[in-house]
């Protein structure tokens, strides 16, 4: 069994958009700048949201973290996603989710510009996606795809399960690994609460994602022997041995299920570090891609 190492392969994506940005610093070109909107005081938003400002520093991007109260109204959201939609330089912005219940999320998604639209979150983007055409891959979906590359794992003909169908995980990821791509080609089977016989399907998978959002879920009983399993769940749930006074558990019951598989993703670990990396690469794609 080989840990996919999320940690580290972030680590290493960073070192090379670290590289990235000395050399257009080098010859005399735009650093890339990304800013993000956080709205209220949701303790999960502000950790997102802050580790993802950090990333940016580090490697030396440079960004904005623009915060409001959750007293803003959607009208003045709005405001602000065109006046960043208008920022030169601004190369892409991200508007954490979830938004407070008075403000309309897809409203929000389809006022950010496409070409700015670093989470990938878009329907045109979403569109690209599905027809493999250049623009912006969500940042979950893309850092998986990237950590199955990265370990040169084999995908094509395999059974792949998805286990959950959000807009910004299983779904994307599910087209994704369907796809005439590398990775992809797979046959993919797409699962949500209301699929039947879910330990079946999910015992026929040589590829299986996770990403339901409830501790624990997937059993030793509905792995394959030798599988990949990718665990996008992460729950915060109490754990008073902690300072934080919380821990972070996966949707798979990691302790058992691990010496069955070929590959797993740890929570935390794996796939969290990768999708702050992807965000990242996508901020550098917005620069090539808007010709900066
Ligand atoms: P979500 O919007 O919370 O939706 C959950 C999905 O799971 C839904 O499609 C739901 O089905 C399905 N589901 C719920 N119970 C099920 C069951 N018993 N059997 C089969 N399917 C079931 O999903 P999300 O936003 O993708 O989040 C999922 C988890 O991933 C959360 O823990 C979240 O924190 C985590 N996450 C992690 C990252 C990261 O970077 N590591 C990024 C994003 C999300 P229905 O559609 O039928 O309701």
């Amino acid at each position: 069994m080989i840990i996919l190492d999320g940690k580290q392969t972030s680590k290493d994506i960073r070192q090379e958009l670290a590289e990235a940005v000395t050399e257009r610093k080098k010859n005399g070109k735009k650093i890339p700048h990304l800013a993000a909107v956080l709205i209220g005081n949701d303790g999960g938003s502000q950790t997102y949201v802050s580790a993802k400002v950090k990333a940016c520093e580090a490697i030396g991007f440079e960004s904005t973290l623009i915060r409001h109260d959750d007293s803003i109204t959607e009208e003045e959201l709005l405001k602000l996603v065109e006046k960043l939609n208008n920022d030169d330089k601004i190369d892409g912005f991200i508007v954490q989710l979830p938004l407070p219940n008075h403000i309309d999320e897809k409203k929000i998604t389809l006022a950010i510009d496409p070409k700015k639209d670093v989470d990938g979150f878009h329907p045109e983007n979403l569109g690209n996606m599905v027809l493999d055409l250049p623009g912006f891959l969500p940042a979950t979906p893309a850092g998986i795809i990237e950590l199955l590359k990265r370990y040169d794992i084999e995908t094509s003909g395999k059974n792949c399960v998805v286990v959950g169908r959000s807009n910004i995980v299983g779904m994307p990821v599910s087209i994704m690994l369907g796809r005439n791509t590398k990775p992809g080609n797979c046959t993919v089977t797409l699962t949500h609460s209301r699929t039947q016989n879910l330990e079946e399907i999910c015992k026929n998978a040589d590829i299986l994602i996770a990403a339901i959002g409830k501790p624990l879920f997937i059993k030793e009983n509905m792995v394959k022997q030798g599988a990949v399993v990718i665990d996008v769940g992460t729950t915060r749930v109490t754990d008073n041995s902690r300072k934080k006074g919380f821990r972070l558990r996966g949707d798979v019951d990691f302790d058992n299920v691990a010496e069955k598989c070929s590959f797993i993703t740890p929570v935390p670990g794996g796939v969290g570090p990768m999708t702050i990396a992807s965000l990242m690469m996508n901020t550098l794609r917005a620069m090539e891609l808007n010709g900066k």
